[in-house]
């Protein structure tokens, strides 16, 4: 993994929350700033387990998941286990708005795929398609290969 962790300070958190109309509490910055630390998307699971020690409250943390996710600062993805992973939608390199994901069929591990370009031309009138909101790839990764 070459991604940095990425830091968001308490401020940029409450400037963005606010931006998306959403009052700025302590449970939801601490989601949104841990999630935008992460090198990968991350599950109300792995967000639990960070901050319940922290002292926050599970059914909260995953209220604020779903709320910013909701709001549009988190993208939610369905990589096909009834989990959902989420993850921060940003503009920049690092964390592209629309870029694959890769999901290992045996760990369930959730891979970013920030280098690699899935591109869908739907044809024209295609109803039964709508609009495609996200590309997973699935595979063996390599620890499980
Ligand atoms: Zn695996
Ligand atoms: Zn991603």
């Amino acid at each position: 993994m070459t991604n940095a962790l990425k830091s968001m300070t308490v401020q940029t958190a409450r400037e963005a929350l606010r931006a998306a109309g959403l009052r700025s509490t302590t449970s939801r910055v601490a989601v949104l700033q841990h999630v935008a630390s992460a090198s990968k998307p991350l599950s109300h699971a792995d967000v639990a387990d960070v901050l319940v020690p922290e002292g926050y409250d599970k059914s909260t943390l995953y209220r604020c998941l779903v709320e910013l996710a909701d709001a549009g600062l988190l993208a939610r993805l369905d990589a096909g286990d009834h989990a959902w992973r989420f993850e921060l939608k940003g503009d920049d390199d690092e964390h592209g708005p629309e870029h694959p994901h890769f999901v290992c069929v045996d760990c369930g591990k959730v891979t970013c795929l920030q280098d690699v370009e899935v591109k869908i031309t739907p044809p024209k009138k295609a109803a039964a398609m709508g609009a495609v909101t996200e590309v997973v790839l699935k595979g063996h990764c390599k620890e499980c290969q």
